[in-house]
């Protein structure tokens, strides 16, 4: 017998809709590529997203087809994430930070037929241009007399402002109803290990997850908050907050390219932010600025960390210098992209603070809809005691089931999605990553993780970034060497960094030498990009 109730495609129209009529007047403020803050409104948002929607049906696009942008985190930006999902059509976010011959390669292979772009970007439009001929119209996101300051406009046919592509239209649009496993946005794995593959997120997984990441135990978001995602809407959907900001009407405040220290530290003290989501590096710049100029964020609660490892240094300063918390997440770009958050149990709360300190440090519980395991060399489930650690794999409505057109092998084995992680759960259900697969250090046998040496490495006051990577080793296949970035100013010797590791891990797991440089190659999202490294390191050799 089936239930009876109202049966309602979930639809992320309803998203932008619902933000208008319940909370409409609220703010979305941004800062602009040209540098100055504007400030719209969901009511506003919602009525240029309809005039996009139109703007796309003008042009004839078929339900499905997609619409690229190569933008920052910005009004224009935002309603592009409704005016083309919930057209039917599906909003391809290409990250701007690749190289412009892969970001030609992803156009093609998912044959976009419009392409929107900062006018930051417009070199990477030129160079790509000829490139990609299944682009029928350029669009930069600015108004007509800005287009017309580019330099080198002609060389781009079938280019226009977004400001003049919408005005024409009215904003009177039903917005079309539909199948809500219909695709709604696509975002390309970053290719670490070969092509990037496409996730094909939907408009059912893109709604259920915007529900659950509103969560208390998840990011607790509310009407009463105004929020600041420094993640990028071009990876992964700025972790959903666009979607869920919808949902409970709070305030959003879009950053826009400037990422600095100083940036992000004045628009949260301006707009009055209660909770942001980032990931480390950037942290790291703001905690520098906080600290060089006696700063602090009264107004600032929560911060979702996530994207790669937290260092227990940077949750310490955030909570004892700041009073802020630190939520501690993981996710991936195949799970849109949330899986796990860090929050305590009440059994937790009347731990020792160091105690709690252990468990804030570990990727967090399973979000209800994601369910997770980690298996042996063989595919056996691993015990749940916080020490057997094994492949993690995951399941769930936005996790995927396949990649865009196909490209790779099919990933699911079972039903379950590998990550490529190596993790351990604890009887309390609690995930801590220990390792990417490809980056485990492989020692006489024993597996070291290589977060757990960089942790121990970012606690030192001296260190400002650190990564380890595995050298080979004649008898030991490989021992770890942990690469070090010094804090402006501060002075640190090989052997002081190796002293402070005793006493913290076991003594074979203590890096074999210390490498100073003067940065770490960091990838398109921010993240320190290990294989780069190893690169740099290959005429290295272990003293
Ligand atoms: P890519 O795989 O393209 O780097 P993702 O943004 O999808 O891009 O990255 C997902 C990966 O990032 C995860 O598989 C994991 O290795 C890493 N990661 C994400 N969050 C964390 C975290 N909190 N701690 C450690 N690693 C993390």
């Amino acid at each position: 017998m089936l239930g009876l109730m109202q049966e309602q495609p979930l639809l992320i129209s309803d998203l932008i809709e619902h933000a208008a009529r319940h909370h409409g007047e609220v703010e979305i403020v941004s800062r602009r590529v040209e540098g100055d803050i504007h400030r719209s409104s969901y009511a506003v948002a919602a009525q240029r997203s309809r005039q996009l929607a139109q703007a796309i049906d003008a042009l004839g696009l078929e339900q499905g087809e997609r619409v690229a942008s190569l933008a920052w985190n910005g009004y224009r930006h935002f309603e592009l994430y409704f005016g083309v999902s919930g057209s039917g059509r599906v909003l391809h976010t290409i990250n701007p930070r690749l190289l412009p011959q892969q970001i030609a390669w992803i156009v093609n292979h998912a044959q976009d037929q419009v392409l929107c772009f900062d006018l930051t970007f417009w070199p990477i439009v030129q160079a790509i241009a000829a490139q990609c001929p299944s682009v029928r119209l350029w669009v930069a996101l600015c108004d007509p007399a800005a287009l017309a300051s580019l330099p080198g406009v002609e060389q781009v046919p079938a280019l226009t402002s977004y400001e003049s592509w919408i005005e024409g239209h009215s904003g009177s649009y039903n917005w079309p109803r539909f199948d809500e496993r219909s695709a709604s946005s696509l975002c390309y794995t970053s290719g670490t290990t070969g092509n990037p593959k496409g996730v094909l997120y939907s408009h059912q997984s893109t709604i259920l997850h915007a529900y659950a990441s509103a969560l208390p135990d998840v990011m607790c978001l509310s009407a009463r908050d105004s929020v600041l995602p420094v993640v990028p809407m071009f990876h992964v959907n700025a972790w959903g907050i666009p979607y869920s900001a919808c949902a409970v009407g709070c305030k959003l405040v879009l950053p826009g390219p400037a990422l600095d220290g100083k940036s992000v530290y004045e628009l949260l003290a301006s707009e009055g932010v209660s909770f942001a989501a980032g990931v480390p590096t950037v942290w790291q710049m703001l905690l520098t600025h906080m600290g060089q100029h006696d700063l602090k964020l009264p107004q600032l609660q929560r911060t979702v960390i996530g994207g790669s490892a937290c260092p227990p240094a940077m949750i310490r300063a955030f909570r004892e210098r700041y009073g802020i918390e630190v939520l501690h997440a993981w996710g991936m770009t195949e799970l849109s992209p949330l899986g796990t958050l860090c929050t305590l149990k009440n059994q937790h709360l009347s731990l020792p603070e160091d105690e709690q300190m252990q468990i804030r440090l570990k990727q967090g519980r399973a979000i209800f809809g994601i369910d997770m395991k980690v298996v042996d060399a063989h595919g056996h489930e691993l015990p749940w005691d916080g020490r057997s650690a094994g492949e993690l794999l995951v399941k769930g409505p936005w996790v995927v089931r396949d990649y865009f057109r196909g490209e790779g092998p099919p990933p699911l084995l079972d039903g379950w999605f590998p990550t490529g992680d190596v993790a351990t759960i604890d009887a309390d259900g609690f995930m801590q990553i220990t390792d990417r697969s490809k980056d485990v250090i492989k020692s006489g046998g024993e597996w070291i993780g290589s977060i757990d040496v960089e942790n121990i490495a970012m606690a030192h006051p001296a260190v400002l970034m650190a990564a380890c990577v595995g050298v080979p080793h004649p008898k030991w296949d490989e021992r770890p060497v942990v690469v070090v970035v010094k804090k402006p100013g501060q002075e640190l010797t090989r052997e002081q960094l190796l002293d402070f590791y005793a006493g913290k891990i076991a003594k074979w797991q203590v890096p074999d030498d210390v490498i100073f440089l003067e940065s770490i190659p960091l990838g398109a999202t921010g993240k320190m990009q290990k294989m780069k490294l190893r690169e740099q390191l290959r005429d290295y050799r272990l003293p």
